[in-house]
């Protein structure tokens, strides 16, 4: 097959173990930037051009899409879905993934098990909102945040009161969450292709901090997941409508609790830490699913 990759870069970690494993069963892999297609959009013959030439078909795309770029990266796979090539994630189901109150609303209506969150936008609803989640200590997310920064430990009510009303004050965007104070700095990252968990790891956050990202220090290891948080993890990555998703997951002393739904989940962490090939995993997946053509919305929102 021709698979193209979206990827800004084609050293990154897991654009170059998608590389490797898409050669390593014999297709032709090609790295595409986003930001380098741009696109003919009309009625008889879509296209898309790069440096003046238009591209040639392609069976399959593999969207790496960063957060700072969604906008133009989820046109530019839409353009690929537009002209029959079949996307691992779809650029719907991106766009939605990206919007992390939209998802949360998402998943409530499936009842998949949340922390309490809550939204405001008036100074006034403070007093409400904070006891809505269950009062102090509790967490406020900036909603445009990534990698752990914009979300903040609020320990004691003064202290909320005061990071929402200056959030409130710069017009940021935010949710206001209760804190799972038993999950203990951990969390799980369970990595979803298709109906199944292909491969989990435990993050957990180095000393004196909440937040597990691995780039704000936390540490991964492999971790075996009960049948719950399996089965809520491959619930939430089919809510949201991707077939490839890094969903992450608390422990809490009331079940598993998902605080995200990422629709480009790294590969370097999880094979790192569970010693399993993903890469080829995520390959395989588009030989089944590919050739027939499962593109469901082409586009459409
Ligand atoms: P980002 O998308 O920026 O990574 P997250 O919502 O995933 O932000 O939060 C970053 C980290 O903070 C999580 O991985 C988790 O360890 C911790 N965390 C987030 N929300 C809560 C919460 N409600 N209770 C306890 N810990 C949380």
């Amino acid at each position: 097959m021709r698979i193209a990759i979206l990827s800004r870069n084609k050293h990154l970690y897991s654009t170059r173990r998608l590389i490797e494993a898409g050669e390593a069963r014999g297709h032709e892999m090609h790295v595409l930037d986003p930001l380098r297609c741009y696109m003919n959009i009309n009625a008889k013959e879509p296209e898309i051009h790069v440096r003046g030439k238009i591209l040639p078909e392609f069976d399959a795309v593999i969207p790496r899409i960063g957060a700072s770029i969604t906008f133009y990266g989820t046109a530019v796979l839409r353009q690929f879905e537009m002209m029959g090539t079949y996307p691992l994630n779809e650029s719907v189901a991106i766009s939605r993934s990206r919007d992390k109150l939209r998802s949360l609303q998402l998943l409530s209506r499936k009842g998949i098990g949340l922390p309490v969150t809550g939204f405001a936008s008036k100074p006034t609803d403070i007093p409400d909102l904070i006891d809505m989640v269950g009062g102090a200590p509790l967490v406020i997310k900036l909603l445009e945040g990534t990698q752990g920064i914009g979300v903040v430990l609020a320990e004691t009510r003064k202290a909320a009161e005061s990071v929402i009303e200056a959030f409130m004050g710069l017009n940021a965007h935010f949710m206001v969450q209760e804190y799972i104070k038993e999950a203990g700095g951990a969390d799980l990252r369970c990595f979803v292709i298709g109906d199944k968990v292909i491969a989990a790891m435990k993050r957990q956050a180095k000393p004196g901090e909440f937040r597990s990202n691995l780039h704000r220090g936390g540490s991964a290891t492999l971790v075996k997941l009960s049948p719950a948080e399996r089965a809520t993890a491959v619930k939430a990555a089919k809510t949201m409508g991707l077939n490839v998703a890094g969903v992450d997951i608390l422990r809490s002393n009331h079940g598993p609790l998902v605080m995200e739904v990422n629709s480009s989940p790294g590969l370097e962490g999880i094979e790192t830490a569970t010693e399993k090939d993903v890469a080829s995993q995520i390959i395989t997946f588009i030989e089944k699913t590919a050739k027939q053509n499962r593109t469901r919305t082409k586009g459409r929102g």
